[in-house]
């Protein structure tokens, strides 16, 4: 399906997107886990749950100054922009239901959290006893799930 190559922006959290399944060897939906950055998000074959990153199409997203001029880099030159990156992921998950940060509490994707510390932050990814979380000012792993 080509409509996904003319994506302009990422497709909202929870939304689903048609893309090619490397496991499944064909087209799936994949849905929407996470937003990575401002043009990669996380998404998950419906089928087999297979997790891949999806970029939007590079040419459609930067501009290439005409002049030559050196693009002014961001204040973190390496890694996501954090900043953004939470914006977008408040805009997405919302802060209807936000947990308390505690390291006995099972957290899952998606979630938004609240920890003493580092505010509120977006659950981005989740293993058993970790999870990636978006702060404001940084991605942490944080333990969860401690019995
Ligand atoms: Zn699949």
């Amino acid at each position: 399906m080509s409509e996904s190559q003319n994506l302009t922006e990422l497709p909202a959290v929870a939304r689903n997107i048609h893309l090619e399944c490397k496991k499944c060897g064909v087209e799936r939906y994949h849905v929407v886990v996470a937003h990575t950055s401002a043009t990669s998000a996380k998404v998950k074959c419906e089928v087999c749950g297979a997790q891949k990153t999806f970029k939007l199409p590079k040419a459609q997203t930067a501009k290439k100054s005409a002049s030559g001029t050196a693009k002014p880099r961001t204040k973190k030159s390496a890694g996501p922009d954090f900043a953004a990156m939470w914006t977008e992921l408040k805009t997405q998950i919302g802060t209807d239901r936000i947990v308390p940060y505690n390291m006995r509490t099972k957290f899952a994707l998606a979630n938004a959290i609240e920890h003493p510390k580092f505010g509120l932050g977006f659950v981005t990814a989740a293993t058993n006893d970790k999870v990636d979380v978006c702060f404001q000012d940084g991605g942490r792993s944080l333990v969860h799930n401690r019995p």
